[in-house]
């Protein structure tokens, strides 16, 4: 990727253009972070670019931004620009392009994002962001109540640039950031969460999250809750949380957060969530819910067998993939807050693994056939035997074929008269 990059922008400077990384990349590699979009600016105008490269996309080419396809790989070009006056506190939908690199990168909002590297590799860095990577320090480049001011999201960003690089903040920095934190209010939630899951996927969410506490902003964002409710110890585990599923991440926050199933949904659906990431994320907490309902550790005198059998429904209840988040989540709990003793969450996984069936429809009976045996109109019967008939399959006692299916059926109702 680097490679055609690079010829992207030797061909921007043959014809005569400037033409530099900037941005994220500059900034990653300077680190030591894995790289994971070029992007570039250049003098070159948007419909200068388009006139020099075979495969252009305009994807926001008002903003001055064309995506330039070169053997395979997609380059986000800009040109250089800056922003015209903010209105509400968000970046503004028109902008100027200009002429100077140094104007572009004025606009950019910490001096680490404010770096250009030329192909020769020079920097080109009037705001010292070398210095305080470096140093590992964010900054505002300029005012810092003026640029938080101007575009309220970058206090989050700030954030989360400290919790996932482990960086400080620079002390007029943080003080800019007090003092127009109450703008947030006027950033889409989504946009707060975009940047929220950023914190949460990186190796230290317990930081971001005590720098939120702290400077209160998620109060401003109308999200109060994660300020001052959540567990430490368990956000101290969630980097431990596999990162796909991104919902478990989310899940363990909640479950920090002292979330119950319900609480959750409300929360994720003003977090604008899709009703799918919703619903996969409230299943694990309401499962945790049931498991602790309906297995409980005092109870020594149940049976063993009792036992797996009400966790095998319970997994056919909430589906494979909610159990095994499930067991994902109460593994990474530190031990103090662990619901169930390691061997049983051991017994728990060995019981899931050794199931034969996880869905009805993979009984080796069909409804209509059911209802074929017992010659009666469907009716709620039908389900309960169809789910006893699962259970029973699903927990080894009854064989997955026809004929064991309908011995099982006659013997239940032989059972009940
Ligand atoms: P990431 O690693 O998450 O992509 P990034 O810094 O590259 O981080 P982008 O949103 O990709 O973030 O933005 C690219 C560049 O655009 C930034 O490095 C920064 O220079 C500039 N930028 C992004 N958002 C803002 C903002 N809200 N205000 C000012 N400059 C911004
Ligand atoms: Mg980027």
């Amino acid at each position: 990727m680097a490679e055609q990059s690079e010829k992207l922008l030797r061909t921007l400077l043959g014809q005569g253009f400037e033409a530099y990384w900037v941005g994220g990349c500059v900034r990653d590699e300077l680190i030591g972070r894995p790289v994971h979009d070029m992007d570039m600016t250049t003098s070159a105008l948007p419909e200068e670019m388009i006139g020099l490269f075979q495969h252009t996309i305009p994807t926001g080419i008002q903003h001055g931004t064309i995506t330039v396809m070169l053997q395979g790989h997609a380059f986000e070009v800009t040109t250089y620009r800056v922003e015209s006056t903010y209105e509400n506190h968000r970046r503004p939908d028109e902008v100027t392009f200009v002429k100077e690199i140094t104007e572009d990168l004025k606009r950019r909002d910490f001096t680490m994002n404010a770096i250009a590297r030329a192909v020769d590799g020079t920097y080109i860095d009037p705001f010292g962001g070398q210095q305080d990577t470096a140093k590992k320090i964010i900054r505002c480049v300029g005012n810092p109540l003026e640029r938080f001011n101007e575009d309220a999201l970058r206090m989050v960003r700030c954030v989360r640039f400290a919790s996932v690089f482990g960086y400080s903040i620079a002390k007029d920095t943080w003080k800019g950031l007090l003092s127009q934190r109450a703008n947030l209010e006027y950033i889409a939630l989504e946009r707060i969460r975009v940047e929220l899951e950023k914190v949460i996927s990186g190796n230290n969410p317990l930081r971001g999250l005590e720098l939120l506490s702290r400077s209160q902003l998620l109060d401003f964002a109308k999200i109060p809750v994660l300020s001052t409710r959540f567990d430490r110890d368990i956000v101290m585990g969630i980097n431990k949380v596999s990162l796909e599923p991104i919902c478990l991440r989310w899940a363990v926050l909640l479950y920090a957060g002292r979330f119950t199933s319900e609480e959750a949904g409300q929360q994720l659906r003003k977090w604008t969530f899709s009703n799918q990431d919703k619903d996969e994320i409230c299943s694990i907490l309401r499962l945790d819910e049931q498991v602790k309902k309906r297995i409980q550790i005092q109870d020594i005198g149940i049976a063993q067998e009792e036992r797996r059998l009400s966790w095998i429904r319970l997994v056919l209840d909430s589906g494979r993939s909610t159990a095994l988040n499930w067991l994902k989540l109460q593994r990474t709990l530190p031990e103090h807050r662990q619901s169930f003793p390691i061997e049983w969450l051991d017994l728990f996984s060995t019981w899931e693994q050794q199931m034969n069936i996880y869905q009805l429809k993979d009984l080796g009976i069909t409804g209509r056939e059911v209802m074929k045996v017992n010659n009666i109109p469907a009716g709620s019967w039908l389900g309960d035997l169809l789910q006893h008939l699962l259970l029973s399959v699903a927990a080894g006692i009854v064989d997955n074929d026809k004929n064991g299916l309908i011995e099982e059926i006659k013997r239940v109702n032989m059972n009940h008269g």
